[in-house]
């Protein structure tokens, strides 16, 4: 069984890469069709998601419009605030911290989300990668 063990993002965790490769495979993509959410997909779709959010998802098989979760909080003066992230197999071995760590674009941290309803089938243990990020609007229809 293939398996990371060490650190992500600011958290030590083991991942189960194989069963976490093979849930993405299967190709579910995030279902909101709210304008919000399509907004995100479009960016996700077009990889136009802050280059190191890519890169994360790119170790784990996983496609940016994979998300299991996805929430536009609010907007600010640079553009749209997102929350969105991903399921992992495997668990963490750290405690749950409640800050992000923090980068230009935004913050990411390891967690449990609560609303995992992008993935009902995911297999057990799990945990999520979690990701903030200001986002620019990018669809030809108005936002509300
Ligand atoms: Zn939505």
């Amino acid at each position: 069984m293939e398996t990371y063990k060490g650190e992500l993002i600011d958290s030590i965790v083991e991942i189960n890469i194989e069963s976490t490769k093979s849930w993405y495979s299967k190709g579910s993509l995030w279902g909101c069709e709210c304008r919000q959410c399509r907004n995100f997909l479009e960016l996700a779709s077009k990889k136009q998601l802050p280059q190191q959010i890519i890169e994360i998802l790119d170790g784990f098989g996983i496609l940016p419009k994979q998300a299991t979760y996805v929430c536009r909080l609010y907007d600010n003066d640079k553009g749209h605030l997102y929350q969105f992230s991903y399921r992992l197999a495997g668990f963490m071995l750290s405690d749950e911290k409640n800050t992000t760590k923090s980068f230009e674009w935004g913050g990411v941290r390891c967690c449990h989300e609560t609303y995992p309803y992008g993935a009902p089938d995911f297999p057990e243990p799990h945990f999520d990668i979690e990701f903030y990020a200001t986002l620019p609007w990018v669809l030809e229809e108005t936002q509300n």
